[in-house]
């Protein structure tokens, strides 16, 4: 930490960024002007503030797939969601198995697997738009 030694003011600068930032409270001594009701305004406050985070982060996290918002974290976590044989997003988690063993979701395998796995596990493949 040079910046403290080359900067005698450095800490009273942090001190005024964050006052700044996040309000002349933060940095203040909690005993110097507090009290009960003061605390009960504080973490109201915080309890809005906090709900209108949420709401915001939530529109944040959501995008439109196929006319139905879905949570950014769901895509990510399963980002291969979408068949490769009929290009449908599927978020239905009885596709997952399929997704996994065969590449393809719940419908395709009835239509296509079932029954030929072996030719499936050959790498044949409907033609794209067939199974319409
Ligand atoms: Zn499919």
């Amino acid at each position: 930490m040079s910046k403290t030694k080359q900067d005698p003011d450095y800490a009273l600068k942090v001190e005024h960024a964050i006052s700044e930032k996040y309000g002349a409270e933060t940095v203040q001594h909690p005993q110097s002007d507090w009290n009960p009701q003061k605390e009960q305004e504080y973490l109201e406050q915080l309890r809005l503030l906090n709900r209108k985070l949420d709401k915001i982060s939530e529109k944040l996290e959501k995008v439109e797939v196929q006319g139905v918002l879905i949570s950014k974290k769901l895509l990510n976590k399963d980002s291969n969601r979408s068949c490769p044989v009929c290009s449908t997003y599927s978020f239905d988690t009885r596709d997952n198995v399929y997704m996994t063993k065969y590449t393809c979701c719940r419908t395709c395998y009835y239509q296509w697997v079932e029954g030929r796995e072996e030719r499936w596990a050959t790498g044949w493949r409907p033609d794209k738009g067939e199974n319409k």
